[in-house]
């Protein structure tokens, strides 16, 4: 999904080491991602753009906080996120193909003032139509990816369980040890 991919541009090694990168300021990064989702862009966003696109993430990234936590956005936040809704206009369009209508809805404008208005409206429209108690926060503290819990019984704790799952089977795994070798002698 957009809104999942937009937030994890801001990307932290799950391995560990603290090596981070800021995807959205590698040059056609978000145009390439954009393209996958049939959204065109003209131009790479210039130096106000970028600036706008991350506030953009950021405040999507502190409403997710609150809904991990299972509260709901503030007031303040669902106003921050419509003011960028309102920068985008659809047009809809009807359709009947093969005995069935679809009603399509297409960008009004190009630019980044109606892109991101685009990338927010994939946000409201899964906390709308999907369930936003399914949103999550990979556990690895290294990690961070930002994903949405498609299990059938909640219980996705990690982005991936063969790689942070892993990790961080293997640090509990190394803390017990440690712990184990510390302990008083008849402690173990
Ligand atoms: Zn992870």
């Amino acid at each position: 999904m957009l809104w999942d991919d937009f937030l994890n541009s801001d990307y932290h090694d799950w391995r560990g080491g603290g090596r981070s990168e800021d995807r959205l300021d590698r040059p056609g990064w978000l145009l390439k991602l954009l393209s996958q989702y049939q959204i065109a862009a003209d131009r790479p966003p210039n130096l106000d753009e970028l600036a706008e696109l991350k506030r953009l993430r950021s405040l999507m990234l502190a409403i997710v906080h609150e809904l991990v936590q299972g509260r709901e956005p503030s007031s303040d936040a669902v106003a921050s996120l419509n003011a960028t809704l309102s920068q985008g206009a659809v047009i809809r369009k009807l359709a009947a193909e093969d005995g069935r209508f679809t009603l399509r809805q297409t960008p009004a404008a190009s630019g980044w003032q109606q892109i991101m208005a685009e990338i927010a409206a994939t946000f409201a429209e899964m906390l709308v139509h999907n369930e936003p108690s399914r949103v999550r926060i990979c556990d690895n503290p290294d990690c961070l990816w930002v994903y949405y819990d498609e299990t059938r019984n909640r219980s996705k704790r990690y982005c991936d369980d063969k790689m942070c799952g892993n990790v961080m089977k293997v640090r509990r795994f190394r803390a017990r040890r440690k712990a184990e070798a510390s302990a008083p002698p008849g402690e173990k």
